[in-house]
């Protein structure tokens, strides 16, 4: 029962426009199967190999998103059934996806992942590195993938000015590239988590990928 109230307290919580991708990495099947019964759609997984062993043993209607990092080699297992991919950063990556959705007569949407945060670690391109992306012949070309957006995750800090600033600069960048897209299908800016939700839908966040607030804090020792 846990699950589902904290589901529908989120949920209270949110804008409508606002869409919840609530993120399951880490947890079992029978806890995914939990939130689906208390109405939830569309889950979150970071790791390829995990949610295709998930994806298997749970109902057909559920949108699966990738929120990690995604090795190229790697496409291939996702792409009969994937909906979105949070993290692309490439435009080889964006070729894979492309390749690999076709054998499947698929169409992947994906997200420019933008780098925001300070750290190093964090993966992401530039304003201008998604611009050239999106204004490639190359991409146009590409049949079986539709680029929805832009993703960012902000540093991992107590600092809320600075979250806040980092959020801002992400709805910036969606601003500036969203003009370069012909049609309405670029309209996603997927930002926030359990920890910072609240700031980016503030600063125009229109998906928040939340997991602990939902299934409770992860156990990373498995
Ligand atoms: C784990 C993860 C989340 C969710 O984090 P919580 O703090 O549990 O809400 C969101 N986005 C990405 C990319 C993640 O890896």
């Amino acid at each position: 029962m846990q699950i589902k109230d904290n589901l529908i307290t989120l949920k209270s919580q949110l804008p409508e426009h606002v869409i919840l991708v609530a993120v399951s990495k880490t947890k079992p099947v029978a806890i995914i199967q939990e939130a689906y019964d208390a109405g939830q759609r569309v889950f979150g997984e970071n790791k390829i190999q995990e949610m295709v062993e998930k994806q298997a043993q749970l109902p057909e209607d559920i949108a699966w998103h990738m929120i990690g990092h995604v090795q190229r080699n790697k496409v291939k297992y996702m792409a009969p059934f994937v909906k979105m991919i949070h993290g692309v950063e490439s435009l080889k990556l964006l070729k894979e996806i492309d390749k690999q959705a076709k054998k499947y007569d698929r169409v992947i949407d994906c997200l420019l992942q933008i780098k925001i945060a300070s750290e190093a670690s964090k993966f992401g391109m530039t304003t201008e590195e998604a611009t050239s992306i999106l204004l490639s012949e190359e991409v146009s070309g590409l049949k079986n993938i539709k680029i929805v957006g832009v993703m960012g995750m902000a540093t991992f800090t107590s600092d809320t000015h600075q979250i806040k600033s980092e959020f801002e600069n992400l709805k910036n960048c969606f601003d500036t590239l969203k003009p370069l897209v012909s049609d309405n299908s670029f309209e996603i800016i997927s930002m926030g988590m359990s920890a910072d939700y609240e700031l980016a839908i503030a600063s125009g966040s229109t998906m928040v990928r939340i997991g602990s607030s939902i299934f409770g804090a992860r156990n990373y020792s498995k």
